[in-house]
């Protein structure tokens, strides 16, 4: 997977990703992530790269030229036209579903906005995906692709490690992960759930699967609605909510 990200602060993104697993990854040449400083290709004397909006208001505009030369002197590099993912507010709300999806791509393009945003018409001549981080706004797209990248890189193959395995884990099936333990066994009083001392696999896939339905319960109930249960865990996720009916409504007269 190779990584393009356009942006005004180029150190900020490489800074940010070159460390940890994502950083051991681009050691490998698992992953390469190259950041193009989008002011390089302006032809402004000053080296202007926005300027004021037209019909006025506040804050200044990225002009559409040094961001559309930008990308068009990356394709003719690569010999191809790679998708280009616009971060923006505006944009689709990323998640699993839309990381794995990009995953399978060869090279991504993250075009990333600062101050009021980008003039609509490089938007409209080169940007493929426009994908937001959530519904609050930013000063500017290098979070958010840093973000996108980091969670894309863990899903493409021998970024992470066999031991940290991204096939089980929240999102799956759209259920949340079950809760994890590690030494000691008892800690402050507290021992970790006896099945997982057992050795006994099935009932330890049969216990986190059934805490995987009840902190998805408990957190984000709103995922249950097409999470993939069996017939048993159906059963057991209507257990959960008939005993959690029972302690919260209270008994009338
Ligand atoms: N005026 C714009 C917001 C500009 S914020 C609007 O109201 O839609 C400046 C830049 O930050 C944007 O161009 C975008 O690249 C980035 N940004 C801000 N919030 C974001 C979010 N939630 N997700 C992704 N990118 C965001």
């Amino acid at each position: 997977m190779n990584y393009h990200v356009l942006t005004l602060f180029p150190e900020m993104v490489l800074d940010g990703l070159n460390t940890s697993i994502i950083g051991r990854a681009v050691q490998k040449g698992i992953l390469s992530l190259s950041a193009v400083n989008i002011r390089d290709y302006t032809k402004e004397k000053h080296g202007h790269v926005d300027d004021a909006p037209y019909g006025g208001g506040a804050g200044m505009v990225m002009q559409a030229a040094p961001v559309c030369d930008a990308y068009e002197a990356l394709c003719n590099k690569l010999g191809k036209r790679p998708r280009v993912l616009y971060m923006t507010p505006q944009g689709q709300v990323f998640n699993q579903r839309i990381a794995e999806e990009l995953a399978g791509e060869e090279d991504l393009v993250f075009l990333c906005g600062h101050y009021e945003g980008i003039d609509e018409r490089a938007l409209n001549r080169i940007v493929t995906d426009y994908l937001s981080v959530g519904d609050y706004v930013l000063t500017g797209g290098e979070l958010p692709a840093m973000v996108m990248i980091d969670c894309i890189s863990r899903l493409v193959p021998g970024v992470l490690h066999n031991n940290e395995s991204a096939e089980i884990e929240s999102f799956h099936d759209n259920l949340l992960e079950y809760p994890q333990y590690t030494r000691p066994e008892v800690y402050d009083g507290e021992r970790v759930p006896e099945v997982l001392l057992s050795g006994h696999h099935q009932n330890i896939e049969v216990w986190r699967r059934q805490e995987s339905i009840r902190t998805t319960l408990n957190r984000r109930p709103d995922l249950l609605e097409t999470a993939n249960l069996s017939k048993q865990e159906r059963a057991f996720l209507e257990t959960l909510r008939s005993v959690d009916t029972a302690v919260t409504v209270q008994p009338t007269g």
